[in-house]
């Protein structure tokens, strides 16, 4: 079983490498999070001896059972899943990215809960791209304010955007989905005198993170692509 992950695992890398050639950018621009959501310890575990650093989980019980089981401290969580502000407390002593911010809320009780730990915690702005309903994240018009609001926090680094596009395989569909959060993260860097600075821009998945790297992402989500098909 961990001989088949590491084997996809290998060739997720290979598979980035050759879209950062093609694009013309280089692969240590990029920070592969593998999404280990529903799969067993063990299957973490492998790929933190193959040297995977970045985990992400997308629900907050999980997350903390999975921050609990792999001790390892050079580990980093990343929290992907739609954030629920009362769900911040569990994480706030061990994650270092919480990539799913929406509002001023949720970066307000990060703040407070980081503040009680003596910690800084990383945040995303989800930034909603496709027009399905279900998915998360901020309209673009209130990035500006969600921004602002950021910037002055003590224990919360917003050091960038996150969205996700349309579920689908089409590239037709989900490249003008990638290139307006790319706008957007353009359109806001440096707001404020500079003060704001958005390194990061959080987009693909295994559908499609090829498209994304093409467009610009500096981190990408993979799971199924590593770990193999979910079944729930
Ligand atoms: C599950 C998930 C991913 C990874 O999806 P795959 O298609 O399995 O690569 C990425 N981002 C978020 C927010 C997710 O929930």
């Amino acid at each position: 079983m961990s001989s088949e992950i590491k084997e996809r695992y290998k060739n997720t890398l290979t598979r980035i490498d050759a879209a950062c050639k093609n694009a013309g950018r280089d692969p240590s621009e990029i920070t592969l999070v593998a999404v280990s959501k529903t799969k067993p310890d063990e299957d973490v575990l492998a790929l933190v001896k193959e040297g995977q650093l970045h985990f992400g989980e997308n629900r907050a019980k999980a997350l903390e059972t999975r921050m609990q089981n792999i001790e390892d401290e050079s580990v980093q969580w990343h929290f992907i899943g739609n954030l629920q502000t009362n769900k911040i407390k569990y994480m706030a002593h061990r994650v270092n990215w919480i990539q799913s911010v929406h509002k001023k809320k949720a970066l307000k009780e990060i703040e407070k809960r980081a503040s009680r730990e003596g910690r800084t915690i990383n945040a995303l702005i989800q930034v909603n791209i496709s027009d399905e309903d279900q998915k998360s994240g901020c309209d673009p018009k209130d990035l500006e304010k969600i921004l602002k609001y950021g910037q002055d926090l003590k224990h919360t680094r917003v050091r960038g955007l996150m969205g996700m596009a349309t579920f689908t395989d089409d590239h037709d569909i989900v490249r003008p989905e990638f290139k307006l959060l790319k706008q957007l993260s353009d359109e806001h860097q440096h707001l404020n005198d500079g003060a704001v600075n958005l390194e990061h821009i959080s987009m693909g998945m295994t559908n499609d993170f090829e498209v994304a790297i093409e467009e610009g992402s500096t981190m990408v989500r993979i799971g199924t692509a590593i770990f193999g098909e979910r079944n729930y």
